[in-house]
């Protein structure tokens, strides 16, 4: 089973590409899938001789050609300066056997969506949601398949993956010191994130959706979450069904998403184009691969575009990995291949790991990719060759 780990820039540069390339493949990975376009971030590195933290603000780790672009451009990382870390790192692997993917997070930026006000998601009340862009805005959408388009014809990369491409919600997963004194429950952050922007609302009436009705049933169904009217618990589904408008409003993303993933291929060739399942939350919060529909994402159509998707099954208890794989393979007709979270919260010894690794190899994951590369310590980068190893022998 071919296994792979995600890694920052900064893991790579710091170390050096071959020196990493060593120690991977000693440990069984034989692919790198590199951050290229990511949000904010702040890394503890345990194991980094140069640095022990990184923060980053949204940003891109390669000097895009700007003339490709329309409206937004890549934001290009201000501590890489003139520096091409993308093309500095896909040179060092080049003669090694390390694969690398593209790792690009195109969407979920609170720097673009600063600069670009109008072009985030826009919640019920009218208010702007800043770390995220909105994949039914025209700019938004020329961004991306600029993106996708210029890191293939860049040659660095083997493949591309993509991250929160879709329609994200909720509360920014936790960017900036949030005051949030309300408990919103999988309704409230639903609702809250779900976006009315002028070209969200257009695309709803085209549709024949009675836009108005359905802002009202959003906004109301808030308001009534503030105010203790309704559980925490609520399932969003079955309060949809009672919000007719509501409920198709909602639908109207899956075309919007699956067109532009359409485009995404386009662009890419010949290059796989992955996608991460990642439905927010963690530990027991965290939701399965069932809620992908709350991102707009209609994984039977998107078996099209796609070449396979990764599960972040990131979730301590192995049968909790083991459904998500068997989940995400019953819903979508690609390979699916399974991300594990290599570190604290989610394993805490070698045998959860192996656990977890064991129990998505069970359930047909066909490839391995863990987190990550500079931001588990050098024991836990001992655990993931055990979780190969283990894996491997299913
Ligand atoms: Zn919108």
């Amino acid at each position: 089973m071919n296994a792979a780990i995600w890694a920052h820039p900064w893991d790579i540069i710091d170390e050096g590409s071959e020196a990493v390339a060593e120690r991977l493949l000693d440990i069984g990975i034989t692919e790198v899938n590199l951050a290229t376009t990511m949000h904010s971030v702040q890394t503890l590195n345990p194991h980094n001789p140069e640095r022990k933290t990184f923060f980053a603000d949204a940003s891109a780790y390669f000097q895009p050609d700007e003339s490709r672009y329309g409206e937004l451009v890549p934001d290009v990382n201000e501590t890489m300066g003139d520096a091409d870390w993308l093309a500095e790192i896909a040179n060092g692997l080049e003669t090694t056997p390390v694969s690398l993917n593209s790792w690009t997070v195109p969407f979920h930026s609170s720097k673009q969506g600063r600069r670009h006000p109008q072009t985030t998601l826009e919640n019920p009340f009218g208010d702007s949601l800043v770390w995220g862009l909105c994949p039914s805005n025209p700019d938004v959408r020329e961004y991306g398949t600029a993106l996708v388009a210029e890191l293939a014809d860049r040659g660095d990369v083997d493949g591309i993956e993509m991250e929160l491409a879709d329609f994200q919600y909720g509360t920014g997963y936790g960017w900036h010191h949030q005051e949030f004194f309300t408990r919103l429950g999988g309704l409230g952050e639903f609702l809250f994130g779900l976006c009315f922007c002028e070209h969200c609302q257009a695309n709803a009436r085209e549709a024949g959706i009675d836009v108005e009705t359905a802002r009202e049933s959003a906004r109301n169904g808030l308001e009534m979450r503030f105010e203790g009217g309704i559980s925490h618990r609520t399932d969003v589904a079955g309060w949809l069904a009672e919000h007719p408008s509501l409920a198709r409003y909602v639908g109207t993303r899956k075309a919007v998403v699956t067109d532009l993933f359409d485009e995404f291929a386009e662009q890419m060739g010949a290059l796989p184009f992955g996608y991460y399942l990642k439905m927010g939350g963690l530990g027991d919060d965290r939701m399965g691969v069932e809620h992908s529909w709350k991102h707009g994402l209609d994984l039977d159509a998107l078996s099209e575009p796609l070449d396979y998707v990764t599960v972040l099954a990131y979730h301590s208890d192995p049968t909790v990995v083991r459904d998500d794989v068997r989940t995400a393979r019953s819903l979508i007709d690609v390979p699916v291949n399974v991300g594990l979270l290599a570190g604290h919260p989610i394993v805490d010894s070698r045998a959860s790991l192996v656990a977890q690794a064991e129990a998505a190899a069970e359930a047909g994951a066909e490839k391995l990719s863990f987190y990550g590369y500079g931001v588990v310590p050098e024991r836990n980068i001992e655990w993931i060759r055990a979780a190969i190893d283990a894996a491997a022998r299913i």
